[in-house]
């Protein structure tokens, strides 16, 4: 399937007001799934299994999920499996099924009184590139390690973020391996950190992964439902926020924002909570992450206290600093 050329507007904020997943299903003809509530529930159209149980789909948080082959997402993420494309494509074959336009005034014309409104859409450039989903999986981690309690991360957490120290062979010896995945949740990547001052560098990351690509825990995330997301820069302080509650929360693993994190961002969720690290790299940050998005969709800062990462802070002044973040209704 190939984008029209001259029709390359993309608002994926747009397309998820607009299309609901009940009006996806129903373009797709799959009418044999059963009702419980909000929810819909049959066999996987996305895998095909004979599981008639695997597949959910949430009409009201407009999510769904294969507990067979673990495809899950939003409208987007539906569209690009059923029809193996990227969720650029994905966003282009909605908005011609559903007959979601841009505004009169796409830029590279004049910009009108549309402008506002047209900044949330943009222009379908060559794809960027994809991490390629990893052919194996480490086995015996060891997430009762005493590093995962020095930093705070219970050994429920460990296990479900699947991390911990990896004793066997191979580049991430010795070293606590954090699995990073795909926003579909396909595994592209194991980060690897030092346990301690000894072991250089702090963390390992494989050749030819490209962390500018992925959001940490971006795949949770998502399928939360939440319209907000807190943003925060590393893998313990992600830990560390969902531990304390909020699940909806992803990591930039450093503290710039790359194109395709911002893409994501805009694609996933309208409300944006930035809690990075309480120092000057952390404040120019957001600075710079909030002058980016404002306009596009809501940026809420939470100031950590100087000198302190969110990881190092007590669950409940996380809780604290992030009521913003349990407001269900627009700010
Ligand atoms: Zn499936």
């Amino acid at each position: 399937m190939t984008p029209r050329a001259g029709a390359n507007w993309v608002g994926f904020a747009a397309v998820k007001r607009a299309v609901s997943l009940e009006a996806v299903l129903r373009h797709y003809q799959l009418l044999g799934l059963r009702r419980h509530r909000d929810q819909l529930q049959g066999c996987c159209p996305i895998h095909g299994g004979h599981r008639d149980d695997s597949f959910r789909a949430h009409l009201t948080k407009n999510v769904f999920q294969c507990f067979a082959c673990h495809a899950r997402g939003n409208i987007l993420d539906f569209v690009a499996a059923m029809e193996k494309c990227s969720i650029r494509e994905a966003a282009l074959q909605l908005q011609q099924w559903f007959g979601v336009t841009a505004p009169v005034g796409a830029p590279g014309m004049r910009w009108s009184g549309a402008a506002a409104d047209m900044q949330n859409w943009e222009l379908v450039r060559k794809e960027e590139g994809t991490n390629v989903p990893l052919r194996f999986a480490l086995t015996c981690v060891q997430w009762n390690h005493p590093y995962l309690a020095q930093r705070g991360i219970d050994p429920a957490t460990a296990a479900e973020f699947g991390v911990g120290l990896y004793p066997g062979p191979g580049l991430m010896r010795g070293r606590i391996v954090i699995p990073i995945r795909n926003a579909r949740g396909q595994l592209v990547a194991y980060a690897g950190r030092a346990l301690d001052g000894r072991q250089a560098p702090k963390y390992k990351l494989p050749a030819g992964f490209h962390k500018a690509l992925e959001l940490f825990n971006l795949q949770r995330a998502a399928v939360t439902g939440a319209k907000t997301v807190i943003v925060v820069e590393g893998y313990f302080d992600c830990m560390r926020v969902h531990q304390a509650g909020f699940p909806w929360v992803v990591a930039l693993m450093g503290s710039s924002l790359s194109a395709a994190q911002e893409s994501s961002l805009l694609r996933h969720f309208d409300r944006v909570v930035l809690m990075l690290d309480g120092d000057a790299a952390g404040y120019a940050a957001s600075h710079a992450i909030t002058a980016r998005l404002s306009g596009r969709c809501s940026v809420k800062v939470v100031r950590v206290p100087d000198g302190s990462q969110p990881d190092q802070l007590s669950c409940s002044t996380i809780r604290q600093l992030l009521a913003v973040a349990r407001t269900r209704e627009p700010w």
